[in-house]
């Protein structure tokens, strides 16, 4: 019997049973491994901390795409940093209206054993006449890219460690501003209000994406296999209000199915627990 196992603090353990481990390699960003278990199905860490699997990923790629297109419709051109494993990618390109895909990751590895590995996220991306493929820093590629360039930009990263890092400072939310279209809408992956290390995370963030984007928001849903299974995105944008400016009956027409997304449940997502709204309005 062998089990994966992930600190998610001090005091807690998380570990899965796998069968078999189908890939482990260091690229020059990070430790990347692949395994395949019953319950769980083909998994992959990178550096050690769980990214994406076959049993929940279904619910982290619906939360990360399809908020930001029941409150705007319109968005044609997407901008994804990081999202290697391609499902964020997926879930855009079944938008018909959409009629440009940049996604820019670090790790060209990633994505290339994703394909070889978890078709379930990768299969197709590449070959949609849509898609642009960068293998860089996002960072690194918001700095250089035209202003108001693109309507939605998703932050599909991992921690604001190691390469993450960058993608949660103020110069990079600032780059991101500026790439927006006036009516831009900013989602990125905002940790968790559970465990301290993740909360501090998750304030930091806010805390910082609130003094540049009028609006500022932070949703929530459950991911099982990320640590407390209590996760969060992050809503920026310059026009478009989450809930107010929802549209519901639109985005039903665009007659999409999807196993943890919809509209009801959009508007209770923004609807956060005293404690986190407490750790978020707190700047200190
Ligand atoms: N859902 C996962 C999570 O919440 O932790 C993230 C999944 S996705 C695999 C994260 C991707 O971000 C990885 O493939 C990683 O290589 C990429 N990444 C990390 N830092 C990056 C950076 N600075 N620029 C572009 N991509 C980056």
């Amino acid at each position: 019997m062998k089990w994966y196992t992930e600190q998610w603090s001090d005091d807690c353990r998380f570990s899965l049973r796998y069968n078999e481990q189908l890939h482990s390699e260091a690229s020059p960003f990070q430790q990347i491994d692949f395994y395949k278990g019953d319950d769980f199905g083909t998994f992959f860490t990178l550096d050690g901390l769980m990214m994406v699997n076959e049993k929940d990923e279904f619910v982290y790629h619906d939360m990360i795409t399809h908020p930001a297109f029941a409150t705007n419709p319109n968005i044609k051109n997407v901008l994804i940093i990081g999202g290697g494993d391609g499902g964020t990618a997926r879930e855009v390109l079944r938008y018909k209206s959409v009629e440009k895909v940049v996604m820019v990751e670090i790790d060209e590895l990633v994505f290339r054993l994703s394909q070889n590995y978890l078709p379930l996220t990768a299969a197709g991306v590449e070959e949609d006449p849509r898609m642009t493929m960068i293998f860089d820093d996002g960072l690194a590629y918001v700095k250089n890219a035209r202003d108001k360039s693109f309507d939605l930009i998703l932050v599909d990263s991992t921690d604001p460690i190691s390469v993450g890092e960058g993608l949660f400072t103020t110069a990079f939310y600032k780059e991101c501003y500026r790439v927006l279209t006036d009516d831009g809408i900013l989602i990125n992956q905002h940790e968790s209000p559970y465990f301290t290390e993740y909360a501090e995370n998750m304030r930091k963030a806010h805390t910082k994406i609130k003094n540049i984007f009028p609006i500022a928001s932070v949703y929530q849903f459950h991911m099982p296999t990320y640590p407390s299974g209590h996760w969060l995105f992050g809503f920026a944008s310059k026009t478009f209000d989450p809930i107010q400016d929802v549209k519901a009956t639109e985005w039903n027409n665009f007659g999409l199915k999807t196993k943890y997304y919809n509209t009801d449940l959009h508007v209770g997502a923004f609807m956060l627990p005293t404690f986190v709204k407490e750790k978020l309005a707190n700047e200190e």
